[in-house]
C-alpha cells in the first residue's frame, strides 16, 4: 500500500507542466471574469462535476490527462509497471465517466468536458472564448 501511495503521488506531482494553481481554479476563474456564475461542489448531481453553471444547465468537468487517459496526449502515458492495475484503474474511469454523462444528459444537462493540458495561464483566453462559444450556444 505504501509503494502504492508513493507511486501514486509522483504520478500525480510530475503529470502536469505547472505547479500550483490546480487547474480548475484557473479555469474558475477565468469564467468568473467574464461574469459567469457557477456553483461548486454541487453535490445533488451525479459525478460531482467540477463545475455548474445553473442558468445554461450546464456542467463542466476538468479532466485530469492521466486518470482519464486522454487520447493522444502527451501527458496520458501509461506507466511501466503494475500494468494490471492500471489498465483495469483506467478503464473503470472510463466506464464511470461514460456512465455519468449519460445519467447528466438523461436529466437535460449539457456536458462539457475540459482536459487539464488545456488549461494553462497563457491559453486560458482562448479556451474560455471556446467553452463561451459552446455555453451560449
Ligand atoms: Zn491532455
Amino acid at each position: 500500500m505504501d509503494n502504492w501511495d508513493k507511486s501514486k503521488r509522483s504520478l500525480e506531482m510530475s503529470r502536469m507542466p505547472y505547479k500550483g494553481t490546480k487547474p480548475e481554479i484557473i479555469l474558475r476563474k477565468a469564467l468568473f471574469a467574464k461574469g459567469f456564475r457557477y456553483r461548486i461542489n454541487f453535490n445533488k448531481l451525479i459525478g460531482k462535476p467540477d463545475i455548474v453553471l445553473p442558468k445554461y444547465h450546464i456542467v463542466i468537468f476538468v479532466n485530469g490527462c492521466f486518470w482519464h487517459q486522454h487520447e493522444n496526449c502527451k501527458y496520458a502515458y501509461k506507466p511501466k509497471t503494475n500494468l494490471n492495475f492500471w489498465k483495469s484503474k483506467f478503464e473503470k474511469n472510463k466506464e464511470r465517466d461514460d456512465r455519468v454523462s449519460r445519467q447528466l444528459i438523461s436529466q437535460k444537462w449539457r456536458v462539457i468536458v475540459v482536459w487539464e493540458c488545456q488549461i494553462s495561464m497563457n491559453s486560458i483566453a482562448k479556451l474560455v472564448e471556446e467553452l463561451e462559444a459552446l455555453i451560449r450556444k
